[in-house]
């Protein structure tokens, strides 16, 4: 499922915020965003922009960027501006909700509406890893790209999976990663977010040559694609603080099956092969976590280290059709206390 970065939202409750008498909080979905107060009430509806979207330059968003007393003027949008995650008068605020009527949109647009294009919202990408090697071709359509949806994005998620066996996975910072032998031509991909990589001196490839990884995935006959985090020094800041290039294993592909394995069924792989899975952060026979102890269980450092980890992704231990995403149930927790202190 696409992040909607902007979007026709709901108001589903208004929270006074101790000690100020200029804002308050607004709940969308499961964010809470400051505003204005007395601009939204319960049920009101208005454009709500996520985390990440860099606004369009609008009139009704320039106050965004322009200095207390300047005149906002078009073309003055900082090249780095995106909505970031901040505190105000202590109260965290993800996202920017304005009003329809700001952005003269009509006012019977459909809830849920995507607007992102509409709008010409962009989207924050952070800095693309070094040696992330030239493009080969395009990413093999036999296997899903790899993504996760925030939770406060899709809350319905959480009843989705509520009493089911769950596992809670570290979110490894690095770069996603994805290897398999084409069913179709029989060469081996090593694969980015997006893009088929070609060989060569770039960290795909030596995590391919580090684990031997075409020869292990041969001799399965070539029935499963690997996809994993590749961390380690040069990728990102390195968060967890690894000496060398590392693979972290999430997710196994069966491509006869056409079906991700279970949890446990990747991790006896993954060991099968030598490799390491994501660690495990938590699991449990029956899901029973509110949106705010999922958020609690994000926060934390990678073992070893004084880094922030960057959070979790929970699912199912028996894979299930999530409805909300229209594909897997799975889902990511970001660390608030991680994003607080992102510098950049
Ligand atoms: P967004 O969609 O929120 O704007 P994004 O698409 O860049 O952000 P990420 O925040 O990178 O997505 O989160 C999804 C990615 O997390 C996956 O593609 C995968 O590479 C990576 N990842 C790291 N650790 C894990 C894990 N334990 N389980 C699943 N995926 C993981
Ligand atoms: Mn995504």
């Amino acid at each position: 499922m696409k992040r909607k970065l902007a979007s026709v939202q709901r108001v589903l409750e208004v929270v006074p915020i101790a000690g100020a008498d200029a804002i308050e909080a607004v709940r969308i979905n499961g964010w809470q965003c400051v505003v204005k107060k007395g601009t939204f009430g319960v049920g009101d509806r208005g454009v709500f922009f996520e985390i990440d979207a860099i606004p369009p330059d609008l009139a009704a968003m320039r106050f965004l960027w322009t200095a207390k007393g300047a005149e906002p003027a078009e073309g003055t949008r900082p090249a780095k501006f995106r909505i970031r995650t901040m505190k105000l008068r202590g109260c965290l605020s993800q996202g920017l909700l304005v009003t329809l009527a700001e952005l003269d949109l009509p006012a019977d647009l459909p809830d849920g509406d995507d607007l992102t294009e509409r709008l010409g919202v962009g989207k924050y990408e952070p800095p693309v890893p070094m040696g992330g090697g030239d493009l080969r071709c395009a990413f093999p359509s036999c296997v899903p790209k790899t993504d996760e949806m925030r939770v406060q994005s899709s809350p319905e998620v959480l009843d989705e999976l509520r009493g089911l066996a769950y596992v809670a996975t570290l979110k490894c910072d690095g770069t996603s990663a994805t290897f398999l032998v084409d069913p179709f031509d029989g060469t081996f991909h090593a694969c980015g977010r997006n893009w088929s990589i070609t060989e060569g001196n770039n960290s795909y490839w030596a995590v391919a040559r580090r684990y031997d990884l075409e020869a292990k995935l041969r001799a399965c006959g070539g029935r499963y694609a690997l996809q994993g985090e590749v961390c380690g020094p040069g990728i990102q800041k390195n968060p967890l603080g690894l000496a060398a290039l590392g693979l972290y294993v999430f997710s196994v592909y069966d491509l006869v099956a056409a079906r991700f394995l279970s949890d446990e069924e990747m991790r006896a792989l993954a060991a099968e092969m030598g490799l390491d899975a994501v660690p495990i952060v938590e699991q449990g026979e029956a899901f029973a976590h509110d949106q705010e102890a999922l958020l609690a269980l994000a926060d934390g450092v990678y073992p070893g280290t004084k880094n922030p980890r960057e959070g979790i992704v929970i699912r199912p231990r028996a894979e299930v059709f999530s409805r909300t995403l229209n594909g897997r149930l799975s889902f990511k927790a970001i660390s608030n206390r991680y994003l607080l202190a992102e510098r950049d």
